[in-house]
C-alpha cells in the first residue's frame, strides 16, 4: 500500500488528466480552477484508493480479530507512516489523525495548560483556525494573546517576536504560510527564538505542507498541524504532528473507544499518543485517501512543480501588477503560489462572481483571516490560489476575465 512510485516528469497535461473533475465545465466554459487554497482537486489515485477500500478491504480498525479488520488496520497504519515520512517526523506515534487541521490545533488548545494571565503568542495574518481556539483560553481561561504585526508583505520582524515572547508566554502559534499573503514564515528561526525561552512552539502548516517542503525535525516545530483536503486528499482528515514526550503528557480532547487505556467505573487511564487523541472510529476510508494522495504527490517531480507554481505566481503577479485598478496584497518574492489582490471600486464578491461567469473560480471574502483583513485596511479580498495542475493558460484566462468583470462593473 502507498508504495513510492516511479518519479513521472513534470508534464502539466499529462498531470491535469489524473483529475477527472478538471475537464468539466463551467457556464459552459472550460473551469479554470484558481480556488485551492480553499480545497485543491482529488488525482483518481485518491479517488480510486479510497473506492477500492470501501470495495474490497473494508472494516474497522484495530483490535481487529478478522481479516478485513488487519488488511484495514494495515492500510490505515501505512498511511500513518506516509504521513511520517512526508513530513519527516521521528516516528509514527508523532502522527496523531484528526478531522482536518482545524481539529489539530483544537487539540493543542486543549491540552495547554494555562492559568489566568498565561500568554500565547500569534500573528495578525492567522487563519481563525489558529485564532479562535487561543481566544476560547482567554474566554475560558483568563489566557492574554499577545499579536505580532507584519509587514505589508506578511514579513515578521524576529526581533519584535523575540520581545513578545515573556515569562508568561504559554505558547506561540505561528502560520508557516499565509493563506491569504502566500508569505512563509521562517519557522526555523522561530522555534530557535521561543526554544531559548523554555517555550513551545505550534506551526499552522496547512498551506506550507501544499507549497513547499516539511521537516518537522529541521525546524524543530513542537507541533505542527496540517490538512488532507489542500494536498490534494479527501476532506476529513487532517494531522497533528507533536513531539512524543510533549504529545504524553497532553490530556486527551475527547472522550471514547479506542484513546483508553483502562475504564473503570471511578477510574479511567488513557491510551498512548497517537490513539490518545483518536477517540471512537477514525476517518479510516480519508486517512488511505489522505495516504494516497501523499504517495501520488510524491510520486511527481517535485522540484519541478515547486518551480512550475512559482511560474504561475510570477506570471499572475506580473500581469496584476500591470494593471493600475489592481491593488496587489502581499508580495514577498519567494511566496506560495497565493495571489490575494483588491479591484478599485469594485466589491471582492462581485469581481469573483463576475469570473465564475466565465469559467474561473476564484475566492473572496475575508478568508477567515479578519485580523489580516483589518491589518491591511480592507474588509474582504479576491483571491486566485494555484495548484500543481493550473496551467499557464489558467493565469491570462483569469486576467482576461478580470478586464471584462472590471467592464461591467465600471
Ligand atoms: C485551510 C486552513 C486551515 C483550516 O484547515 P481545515 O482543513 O479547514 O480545518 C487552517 N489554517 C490555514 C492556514 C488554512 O489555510
Amino acid at each position: 500500500m502507498n508504495a513510492p512510485l516511479i518519479k513521472r516528469p513534470f508534464d502539466v497535461e499529462a498531470l491535469r488528466a489524473e483529475f477527472p473533475i478538471l475537464s468539466r465545465q463551467v457556464h459552459g466554459r472550460p473551469l479554470v480552477y484558481l480556488d485551492n487554497a480553499a480545497s485543491a482537486q482529488k488525482p483518481e489515485a485518491v479517488i480510486e484508493a479510497m473506492a477500492s477500500a470501501m470495495r474490497g478491504s473494508y472494516a474497522n480498525v484495530h483490535r481487529g480479530l478478522h481479516t478485513l479488520a488487519n488488511e484495514t488496520t494495515e492500510s490505515f497504519e501505512a498511511a500513518r507512516a506516509s504521513v511520517m515520512r512526508f513530513i519527516n517526523a521521528p516516528s509514527p506515534e508523532c502522527i496523531v489523525f484528526t478531522k482536518g487541521g482545524t481539529q489539530a490545533i483544537n487539540i493543542v488548545a486543549a491540552g495547554v495548560d494555562v492559568q489566568p494571565g498565561d500568554e500565547i503568542v500569534l500573528s495578525v495574518m492567522e487563519h481563525h483556525s489558529n485564532i479562535v481556539p487561543w481566544h476560547f483560553l482567554r474566554e475560558r481561561k483568563g489566557a492574554v494573546l499577545r499579536w505580532l504585526d507584519i509587514d505589508d508583505d506578511g514579513g515578521i520582524d524576529l526581533a519584535a517576536l523575540d520581545a513578545l515572547i515573556g515569562p508568561r508566554t504559554k505558547l506561540v502559534a505561528m502560520t508557516h504560510m499565509s493563506n491569504v499573503l502566500g508569505a512563509r514564515t521562517p519557522a526555523a528561526e522561530i522555534a530557535s527564538l521561543a526554544h531559548a525561552k523554555g517555550v513551545k512552539v505550534l506551526l499552522d502548516g496547512c498551506q506550507a505542507a501544499v507549497h513547499g517542503r516539511v521537516d518537522v525535525q529541521a525546524v524543530d516545530a513542537d507541533f505542527y498541524a496540517f490538512t488532507g483536503h489542500k494536498l490534494y486528499g479527501p476532506t476529513g482528515i487532517g494531522v497533528l504532528y507533536g513531539k512524543r514526550d510533549l504529545l504524553a503528557a497532553m490530556p486527551p480532547f475527547e472522550g471514547g473507544g479506542e484513546m483508553i487505556d483502562l475504564v473503570e467505573r471511578e477510574r479511567v487511564t488513557y491510551n498512548e499518543p497517537p490513539h490518545r487523541f483518536e477517540a471512537g472510529t477514525p476517518p479510516i476510508i480519508e486517512a488511505i485517501g489522505l495516504g494516497a494522495a501523499i504517495a501520488w504527490y510524491e510520486s511527481q517531480d517535485r522540484a519541478a512543480i515547486e518551480a512550475h507554481e512559482a511560474a504561475l505566481r510570477d506570471r499572475a503577479m506580473a500581469a496584476l501588477r500591470a494593471i493600475n485598478w489592481v491593488t496587489l496584497h502581499g508580495a514577498a518574492p519567494d511566496k506560495g503560489a497565493i495571489v490575494a489582490f483588491s479591484v478599485d471600486g469594485a466589491h471582492p464578491h462581485d469581481v469573483a462572481q463576475i469570473l465564475d461567469r466565465q469559467g474561473v473560480a476564484v475566492r473572496a471574502g475575508h478568508h477567515c483571516a479578519q485580523p489580516l483583513m483589518q491589518r491591511l485596511g480592507v474588509t474582504a479580498t479576491a483571491r486566485a490560489s494555484f495548484a500543481c495542475y493550473n496551467r499557464l493558460d489558467d493565469v491570462d484566462a483569469f486576467i482576461e476575465a478580470l478586464h471584462k468583470a472590471r467592464k461591467l462593473l465600471s
